[in-house]
């Protein structure tokens, strides 16, 4: 054998190795199933904000999408004040987007959002619809990070590996008129490193509201940040009239203080007050985001993880938020929030009310591979009811 041909021999080894390599590489998971639970929530103890009564029974969906690869990939949307919701995007789940998911390579979340938009559009690719779809899509990437190693911040294009993060005090609770457990959730936030909190307002009179905010400023200090959230209690008005009286407090932001739909009576209001407006919890998809934002509407865009769309439909709204000069806040925590959170420039703010540590009123972004929301199996067979 000459060394000519010995060489090419080995060559031609190696580069069938290398091919093989890269097959193996390229080698797609494949979706093979998903497996629902739904599970159904005791009551709780009652909190209130303007127009809602927290506390009765409620439910949630927890989504598990199976892959050829051995990988799981975990979803769970909650229904903070609803029992019947969760079974609605069970069905949905089940019938109609299972179908649409077998077989498809996780690889491509933008070709799934696709798909199934044009599966969904008959009974409309907003509400309850949306709910399914956002957490298919966190169940998706939670697979991707899982497959690479990585968390899904990572995945995303991370631009932070931590986030500032206020908590939700000032709820309207039974029995608290002197305000000893307000004052005594303010306490606990502070001492866990929390430098920023929210007080609902808009229940009662501007007096009451007022009332509520000051007690919050002399109990925290000066140096905390406070948010106010009206839960659409309001008309243009009264929107108005009240967000002077925030503005003059001190407030940091002003959220939601009528209906999400009504985009020309927010841009009026943004354009009235020097406070951040913020609204987006209720809008579904960047679609909306962009008519709001186009209306001049919002100086704090506030996606939902379950209504907005998902990690891929978040990034997308974050690009657009960014692109008008306004700044996005989570409505909501937990880890899925944080892994989109962490790869958006121009997020500010996670929303939690959880005890987690906090460094300097900031939470570290989660480091294992996916995007570390698997609800705890405990909790799922405790309240599975289907
Ligand atoms: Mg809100």
């Amino acid at each position: 054998m000459t060394r000519r041909t010995l060489f090419a021999l080995a060559g031609a080894a190696s580069l069938s190795r290398g091919l093989a390599k890269a097959a193996e590489a390229k080698k797609q998971i494949k979706i093979t199933g998903i497996e629902t639970d739904l599970l159904r929530l005791p009551p709780s103890e009652f909190t209130g904000d303007a127009i809602h009564d927290f506390g009765s029974a409620e439910g949630g969906v927890v989504l598990r999408v199976l892959t050829d690869a051995g990988i799981t990939g975990w979803g769970y949307s909650n229904f903070g004040m609803i029992e019947g919701g969760p079974r609605v995007v069970q069905t949905i789940l089940e019938y109609e987007i299972k179908p649409v998911l077998i077989g498809q390579d996780p690889a491509f979340p933008k070709k799934i959002r696709t798909d199934l938009w044009r599966a969904l559009e008959y009974q409309g690719a907003q509400g309850v619809t949306q709910f399914a779809m956002s957490v298919v899509d966190i169940a998706i990437w939670d697979i991707l990070g899982k497959a690479a190693g990585l968390p899904v911040y990572k995945m995303l294009g991370a631009v932070r590996d931590r986030m500032p993060v206020y908590a939700m005090c000032g709820w309207y609770r039974k029995n608290d008129r002197d305000h000893s457990q307000y004052k005594r959730t303010i306490d606990e936030t502070l001492e866990i490193g929390y430098r920023a909190f929210k007080v609902k307002v808009g229940r009662y009179s501007l007096e009451d509201d007022a009332e509520r905010i000051e007690f919050g400023r002399k109990t925290a200090g000066k140096d905390i940040r406070i948010m106010v959230d009206a839960n659409q209690a309001f008309n243009r008005v009264e929107s108005l009239r009240r967000g002077r009286v925030y503005q003059e407090l001190g407030c940091f932001w002003y959220e939601e203080p009528m209906p999400p739909w009504d985009h020309e009576g927010y841009a009026e209001l943004a354009g009235a007050l020097d406070m951040r407006v913020a609204t987006g919890e209720n809008e579904y998809n960047k679609h909306a985001f962009m008519d709001l934002l186009l209306k001049k509407g919002a100086d704090v865009v506030q996606p939902d993880n379950r209504r907005a769309g998902g990690a891929t439909e978040w990034i997308e709204i974050g690009a657009i938020a960014d692109g008008f000069g306004v700044e996005l806040a989570s409505h909501g925590g937990g880890p899925a929030n944080m892994n989109i959170l962490c790869a958006i420039p121009n997020a500010i703010y996670m929303e939690s009310g959880g005890k987690q540590k906090i460094i300097n009123g900031e939470v570290l972004a989660p480091e294992a591979p996916g995007m570390s929301s698997e609800p705890n199996p405990d909790f799922i067979a405790k309240y599975k009811i289907g």
